[in-house]
């Protein structure tokens, strides 16, 4: 007998009959004899018009503590009604909202981080078989608000409740059977993986691929809970996220990652000296706007430099601003925005033994006359920035050249 966390996301959720499927697996485990504990997120498509609708009463992004308590109503009606399709089947089950578990996280509303997890009464209530339904992505603040743990967090409500509940295993259900090469619902040949690394896993989350959210695989990570990427649809085994150690064949590359969520920044002409990127970087900082790449490009005679990096998409028009209003101090003639790209990224574990990863990727762009904008690389990864419109060529022609297409 086991303790077992299951999620399910927003598709294995979308409608009653959907909720009910959901509680009928459920049911099987807690009828095997395993204590359960169920997360789940809104109903699909519930959390963009929930954001929708606070931008729009706020004519503008809205207070965060309201925002977060209007976008985490989702979840509360998801989480009920799973509760009442379990007792419909005769199961005991009961509903358990963020602040009842208590999920308590810090007060960086809209994104807050999971502090702890005391779980006051939920830990001896499933010990007794009670289903205990928990409402995903909500916690509570340090103000005794509402919180919630930023887009796709749910899964890391479920990974933080494995490792407070000692968890045997936190299987996360969702319309994929599985973490893949890559994204398969854009590149058709893509496979699915039996196994990944906690680093590949961090990696591609981090990078784009949104099976997982970034947070959760770091949490799992710390505490070592054993995660499963597996549909709610079908029975078919999923992905196991594991140690280095667990996976005996190796890869060079396991997957490639995508995302749309930068843009790019060029100031040009900026006068080069020392202190410049301090002068270019520290305000950005300071308005909390992370910088992700960064190329520099010396002119001729040395005098100065065109600096491209990349932000946030969302933070680009902030980062602008910041940067208009150091214009005098830094120098630069112009500054270009620019939203059409895309960040693609080569991830694997085998590329810290193996040479030409990077070669690779660069030789298959250009065969497919696709542009560099910008490169980063890290132990693990090889990321590229291109035009937006070579996304899918670039994914595909990639996944051919390293071998990763499905037979
Ligand atoms: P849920 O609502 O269940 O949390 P998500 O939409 O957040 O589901 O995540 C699942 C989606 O992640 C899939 O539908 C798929 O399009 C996308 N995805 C991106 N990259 C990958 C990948 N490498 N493997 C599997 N799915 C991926
Ligand atoms: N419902 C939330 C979202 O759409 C959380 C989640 O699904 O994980 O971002
Ligand atoms: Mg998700």
């Amino acid at each position: 007998m086991a303790r077992i966390v299951m999620k399910f996301g927003g598709t294995s959720v979308a409608d009653l009959d959907r909720i009910r499927a959901v509680a009928k697996r459920v049911k099987r485990e807690a009828d095997a004899g395993h204590e359960v504990a169920v997360v789940v997120s809104a109903m699909a498509g519930v959390t963009d018009q929930l954001v929708a609708w606070s931008r729009e009463a706020a004519g503008g992004p809205p207070d965060q503590r309201e925002y977060d308590s209007v976008v985490a109503s989702g979840e509360q009606v998801t989480c009920g009604l799973t509760a009442l399709a379990l007792q419909q089947l005769g199961a005991k089950a009961r509903s358990w909202l963020g602040w009842q578990v208590p999920v308590e996280t810090d007060d960086a509303h809209g994104r807050a981080r999971i502090q702890s997890i005391p779980l006051d009464g939920l830990r001896s209530r499933i010990a007794t078989g009670e289903i205990g339904v928990v409402a995903g992505f909500q916690g509570i603040g340090p103000d005794g608000r509402v919180t919630t743990l930023g887009r796709g967090g749910s899964d890391t409500s479920a990974v933080a409740l494995a490792a407070a509940l000692e968890a045997e295993r936190c299987d996360i259900f969702t319309d994929v059977d599985g973490v893949y090469t890559s994204d398969p619902r854009i590149v058709a040949r893509a496979r699915k993986l039996d196994k990944i690394t906690y680093e590949e896993m961090l990696e591609l989350a981090s990078q784009g691929a949104k099976v997982l959210q970034t947070r959760s695989v770091e949490v799992a990570m710390n505490h070592r809970v054993r995660v499963q990427v597996l549909s709610s649809f079908n029975d078919t085994p999923g992905t196991m996220v594991v140690d280095e150690d667990e996976i005996v064949e190796q890869r060079v590359v396991s997957g490639i990652a995508y995302s749309r969520d930068d843009a790019q920044v060029t100031l040009l002409k900026v006068p080069d000296r020392p202190g410049v990127a301090a002068g270019i970087f520290g305000p950005l900082a300071d308005a909390a706007i992370n910088v992700d790449m960064i190329v520099q490009n010396i002119s001729d005679d040395g005098r100065f430099t065109d600096l491209t990096f990349t932000v946030g998409r969302g933070d680009l028009d902030r980062a602008v601003m910041v940067l208009e209003a150091g214009r005098a101090q830094l120098g630069y003639t112009a500054i270009k925005p620019n939203k059409d790209v895309v960040k693609v990224s080569v991830i694997g574990v085998g590329m810290r033994s193996h040479a030409g990863v990077a070669q690779l990727m660069f030789k298959t762009l250009a065969e497919n006359g696709i542009n560099i904008l910008v490169i980063s690389t890290s132990e693990i990864k090889v990321s590229v920035l291109i035009a937006e419109k070579y996304a899918e060529l670039a994914l595909r022609a990639l996944h051919t050249a390293y071998g990763l297409d499905a037979a």
